[in-house]
């Protein structure tokens, strides 16, 4: 039991200068182990006891200027890094470098940790590097100290092409089982998988960002402080797209909440009605624009009134005016 601390490794240091970490083709590492660490971090609910680092800090600096995190506060610590090579192997030569951790040699806590994830993620199908005991990491020494269970994570190698195109593919695994592991260990459980959908969200945080794209990795366009509720028109994977072009949001139930269907809010689809005939005779209706909403019914031939239109999941969407829900009109001819 207890709580969980995750630190992402490198960034911002205590001098102001920039820490990136290892870097490569592939990017830098100080970006990997933020995405890393936020992907972990986002598949706990609510009420899990576990805390991140200060993503704005480097925390190996901050600790060398005197400002160590009170790691006795914890039962776990994962720092998250990415390893690199002695020579690049950015082609990828076919053969992973793999996963593997640091851990102090009388941490035994915090190693049964690392080969519980390393056993995971390499039985995903990643490559084993190795477990391997240190005196020589500060942070890793002031864990040790503390009496916390301590591992760093050396998820992947950033210069392994094989290692880097698994990883990228594969990520939202290893940060499942990253959090599952932990959460076992402080007695947290790990939420279900969340399916998210377009529609209306509140959100429940005094600071949202707003970035470029669905991703960590998109440049930070601004945020949300007002706690409000906005429309989601497009998802991708767990982020959202703002109806007002500001830029996309994560939609994770850490953030915010799905309160309704987009229908909810009224006027946001092209309003302009018109028919279309329906010519086959097991066209599905749905109850939102998206094959992934309930079905309600068939829509059997003849000719439809399409008060509403939008573009989902490869489909154009239109709204019956019956109020019976959305047919894809690809499968429907506009008369
Ligand atoms: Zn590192």
């Amino acid at each position: 039991m207890g709580k969980a601390l995750l630190i992402s490794g490198h960034g911002k240091n205590y001098d102001g200068t920039y820490d990136p970490g290892a870097g490569s083709i592939f990017g830098q590492e100080a970006d990997y182990t933020r995405e890393l660490v936020s992907m972990v971090y986002q598949n706990f609910g609510k009420t899990a006891n576990v805390e991140v680092y200060d993503q704005g800090k480097n925390c190996y600096s901050y600790s060398k200027a005197g400002q160590v995190p009170d790691y006795g506060a914890y039962g776990v610590v994962l720092e998250i890094h990415f390893n690199a090579k002695e020579k690049k192997d950015e082609a990828g030569d076919g053969r992973f470098t793999g996963i593997g951790a640091y851990v102090h040699p009388d941490n035994s806590g915090g190693r049964a940790i690392a080969e519980k994830i390393v056993d995971a993620v390499v039985g995903l199908g990643f490559g084993r590097w190795q477990i391997t005991s240190s005196t020589g990491l500060l942070n890793l020494n002031q864990a040790q100290r503390a009496g916390t269970k301590y591992l760093l994570l050396e998820t992947a190698f950033i210069d392994d092409g094989d290692d880097m195109q698994w990883y990228k593919a594969n990520k939202a695994k290893v940060a499942k089982i990253i959090a599952q592991v932990i959460g076992k260990e402080i007695g947290s459980s790990v939420e279900a998988d969340t399916e998210y959908l377009p529609g209306i969200y509140k959100i429940h945080v005094k600071d949202l960002n707003i970035r470029s794209g669905p991703d960590l990795g998109s440049q930070i366009t601004g945020s949300i402080t007002d706690q409000g509720t906005y429309h989601i028109t497009e998802i991708s994977g767990s982020w959202g797209r703002l109806k007002s072009g500001a830029g996309w949001i994560n939609c994770s139930t850490r953030y915010c909440t799905r309160i309704t269907d987009a229908d909810g809010a009224g006027t946001e689809y092209d309003t302009k009605a018109f028919e279309v005939r329906v010519e086959i005779s097991d066209l599905n209706i749905r109850k939102g624009p998206g094959t992934s909403y309930e079905k309600n019914g068939i829509c059997p031939a003849g000719v439809y009134q399409i008060v509403e239109t939008k573009a989902a999941e490869g489909y154009t969407w239109g709204r019956l005016k019956s109020g019976a829900g959305w047919i894809a009109l690809e499968y429907a001819k506009r008369v």
